[in-house]
């Protein structure tokens, strides 16, 4: 085994490891068909390598067609994976168009008009065209990691590397007269190393964004609740805290409602367990599609749900609970057994800026517990007495 060979074979092998480790995380998440594209891209890299630097050599250097557009299509696979892990669109007939260009130039330039030097930088070329299209396509997408800026980054710096490369070394090094001094030539010796430097380089970033996704879906489904699709108690309290922060930063006030379901137990009792269940779902679907913008809603009990609404102008946050309490039945028309009229009772509550959560929801709980007593099926404000301040008060004066 001569040490050629190794260095050879580190491209293949490096690319099949990835492959390999793609596949395996594309087989856990079936759904994210962009991994399944980063893993074929590595094999298309490491099938163009081995053809290229491993298999057997035809005549007129043949082989230099499949293998480059080997090369060609790894650079869509994985551009194109990366795009859609941001939910961009992949412009296919562009990047189909560059890897059938790019063949018809590998035909032409090994078995019309065999010229090694135009060829080198023809697939250069085009594979910097395939990296700048993915990084003009990241430029504008919002970069919440900092992963996400590595691989803009990344992209950035395989674009520079497909176009400076063949330029330079060949201003160093001169163009090739033949195949034997290419194989040897500092050139392919550079591009050998580099596109392993690049290799392992998108791979860690796209499985370290991979890992990142998933880390984040597992916080949803954590935070969310299954039955309603709105948060649970946690992800409520999570997020409604950070919010009233950020409203007492602003010196604005925030209006908290808590809306419960109206003798649950005995919907419950006459109709069972299951036709209970659909009626929280049904409340939670129409929670969520009654939901404005900035609005936090969650589940924080049985029958029980929360909604924040920041930087609330009251009236706003009242008409909101009216049009939500009022809706409800005709939500759940068809859905629930005839006989079944689900109503729910509101109890709202609005505060000025540093309020704690604990404390607005204790009173939009009072509010909701005057809801109830009143006949249940109505909405009902937490009235400040002794405690409220001038602020509150002259805006519930004022809704
Ligand atoms: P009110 O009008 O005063 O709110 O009366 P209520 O019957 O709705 O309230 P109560 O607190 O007496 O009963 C709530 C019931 O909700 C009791 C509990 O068994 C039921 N419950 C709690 N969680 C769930 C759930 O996830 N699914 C179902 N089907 N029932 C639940
Ligand atoms: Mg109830
Ligand atoms: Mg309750």
């Amino acid at each position: 085994m001569t040490s050629q060979f190794v260095i050879a074979m580190l491209n293949p092998t490096i690319g099949m490891l990835f492959a390999s480790a793609f596949f395996l995380l594309w087989t856990n998440q079936r759904g994210q068909n962009y991994i399944l594209m980063i893993a074929l891209s590595y094999v298309a890299s490491s099938v163009g390598f081995l053809i290229q630097d491993v298999g057997p050599s035809f005549a007129n250097k043949f082989e230099r067609i499949p293998a480059n557009v080997c090369f060609l299509v790894t650079g869509y696979l994985l551009i194109g994976g990366a795009l859609k892990r941001y939910g961009l669109r992949i412009p296919h007939v562009l990047m189909a168009g560059i890897v059938a260009a790019g063949a018809a130039w590998q035909v032409w330039f090994v078995l019309v008009q065999p010229d090694l030097t135009a060829r080198v930088f023809m697939v250069n070329f085009l594979l910097g065209c395939i990296s700048l299209i993915g990084a003009v396509k990241l430029h504008p997408v919002e970069k919440r990691h900092s992963v996400d800026r590595l691989l803009f980054w990344v992209m950035v710096l395989c674009t520079l590397n497909f176009f400076l490369r063949p330029a330079s070394i060949m201003l160093l090094a001169g163009g090739f007269t033949d195949f034997g001094s290419f194989q040897q030539s500092f050139y392919w010796t550079t591009v050998q190393f580099t596109q392993v430097m690049i290799s392992v380089l998108f791979a860690l970033t796209l499985m370290v964004a991979i890992a990142l996704d998933l880390i984040a879906e597992l916080r949803r489904e954590a935070n969310t609740d299954k039955l309603s699709g709105v948060l649970n108690r946690r992800g409520f309290e999570r997020d409604a805290v950070a919010a009233l922060g950020a409203c007492g930063e602003r010196r604005q006030s925030a209006c908290l409602m808590i809306a419960d379901l109206d003798h649950f137990k005995a919907i419950n009792d006459a109709h069972g367990h299951a036709v209970g269940d659909r009626a929280i779902s049904l409340f939670g679907q129409h929670l969520a599609a009654s939901l404005q913008p900035g609005m936090i809603a969650g589940r924080i009990g049985g029958e029980e749900f929360a909604v924040l609404v920041p930087e609330a102008e009251f009236g706003a946050a009242r008409r909101f609970a009216e049009a939500l309490r009022a809706d409800f039945p005709q939500k759940c028309a068809g859905r629930l057994p005839p006989s079944l009229s689900p109503s729910v009772s509101i109890g709202l509550c609005l505060a000025g800026p540093g309020v704690e959560l604990y404390d607005l929801m204790h009173k939009a709980d009072e509010a909701l517990y005057h809801a109830k007593r009143l006949g249940r099926d109505q909405v009902q404000v937490f009235t400040p007495r002794e405690s409220g301040t001038a602020a509150t008060k002259q805006a519930l004066a004022g809704s």
